[in-house]
């Protein structure tokens, strides 16, 4: 226990309510989940499921016809073959990181992983006695890996390489380019990809791309993805991995010990969303784009911010270097100053010293309101 992590999002929140307590007005941009109801057909599919008596439990990797939806939609949307049997559906996108980490790593094995990035990959690695290979992701190369870096990162130990796109807390997408010499790069080692798709269906420009489009690749990687934030459902608790045959065994074999099922009528809430209107979708991501337009123009306006354009997620990281604050201290001032609540770039690993991470999942109104608020404290660095 003494070598996990954590996630300090839900630290920070907790400070934030604590503030509220005392009557401090905050606007919350710490949180990475939607803003948005979850659609009302599918809370009609669960409210349906509960009543046709899907309340007991289920087959350990999921409901058949929720296996046959998800193995339908992944195969469509990354033009690959995927079949139900590939397919483990569980309590979230996080616990696919969890037993797929747990079922392939060893102590001395190694893993690289994008560094800013969502923190329970360092810290599952630190838990299971691995090895930490943390790649930095480049702001000028939209936040994409060195790939000189990541090509000479890779030793026959390396047992997992993790990718995310849209990324978390970047918001930057890695290019098909990327994608393919990465792919050439680990084809013959052996090795899995883990490529963590939870904001696939939140893109702005170009439509992010998969790892697993690429020839054998199918056959190494993990496609992590689920119901949180495509159809803001991150409290339903419904993600699903999709994996060679072989590990897909190892992952029910770690749901039966530990969950034993995925709720009933959350899955069948998950067939709904999948296989009805896709319309609800594309108003929150057009929503979402209104946001980002005006956070990081708002954030560019700022003295010693500067902000690329995010083509996913819903998260602005801006490089604060230019204040001349230690970012956590930025954070601790914009939260107990100004009323502002967001993360330090370190909460996401070392190499996002330097920047902010804004979730924009609240309203155009609150994010204007923030912004203002953050000028009006930025005389403590503008000269
Ligand atoms: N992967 C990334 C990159 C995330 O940002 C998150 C949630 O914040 C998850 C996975 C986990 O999603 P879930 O809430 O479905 O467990």
């Amino acid at each position: 226990m003494s070598r996990i992590g954590t996630e300090s999002a839900f630290e920070v929140l907790a400070r934030a309510r604590a503030l509220e307590a005392q009557g401090k007005d905050i606007i919350h941009l710490e949180i990475g989940q939607p803003d948005f109801p979850t659609p009302a057909h599918i809370k009609e599919a669960a409210k349906r499921a509960l009543d046709d008596g899907f309340t007991g439990y289920g087959p350990t990797a999921g409901l058949p016809e929720l296996r046959e939806a998800i193995a339908s939609y992944v195969s469509r949307t990354r033009a690959i073959p995927v079949s139900a049997a590939n397919v483990c559906v569980v309590p979230g996108g996080k616990p696919i990181m969890y037993f797929v980490m747990t079922a392939l790593l060893e102590p001395g094995d190694e893993v690289i992983y994008p560094n800013p990035g969502f923190p329970i990959y360092e810290s599952l690695v630190d838990f299971l006695g691995a090895t930490r290979v943390p790649m930095p992701l480049i702001e000028d190369r939209g936040f994409s890996f060195d790939l000189d870096r990541f090509e000479q990162s890779l030793s026959p130990r390396t047992k997992l390489v993790v990718l995310n796109s849209p990324g978390n807390p970047t918001g930057g997408v890695i290019s098909k380019q990327d994608l393919k010499r990465i792919a050439d790069l680990v084809r013959d080692r052996d090795l899995l990809v883990l490529s963590d798709e939870i904001y696939s269906r939140i893109w702005y420009d170009e439509q992010p791309e998969s790892i697993t489009q690429f020839d054998g690749l199918l056959d190494k990687t993990v496609i992590l993805d689920g119901f949180s934030k495509t159809y803001s459902m991150t409290g339903w608790r419904l993600g699903y991995g999709v994996m060679p045959l072989w590990l897909a065994a190892a992952v029910e074999r770690l749901m039966v010990n530990s969950n034993s099922c995925t709720a009933s009528f959350t899955q069948r809430a998950g067939v709904a969303a999948l296989e009805g209107p896709q319309d609800c979708v594309d108003a929150m991501v057009a929503e979402f784009r209104k946001r980002r337009d005006a956070i990081v123009k708002g954030l560019n306006a700022i003295p010693g911010f500067s902000c690329t354009t995010p083509a996913g997620a819903f998260y602005a990281f801006p490089n604060v270097k230019g204040t001349g604050f230690d970012s956590r201290a930025l954070a601790d001032l914009l939260m107990n100053e100004a009323g502002v609540s967001c993360l330090s770039g370190t909460a996401f690993g070392d190499y996002g010293d330097g920047y902010l991470r804004l979730s924009y999942a609240n309203s155009l109104e609150n994010i204007e309101k923030a912004l203002g608020r953050i000028r009006t404290v930025s005389h403590q660095w503008a000269k």
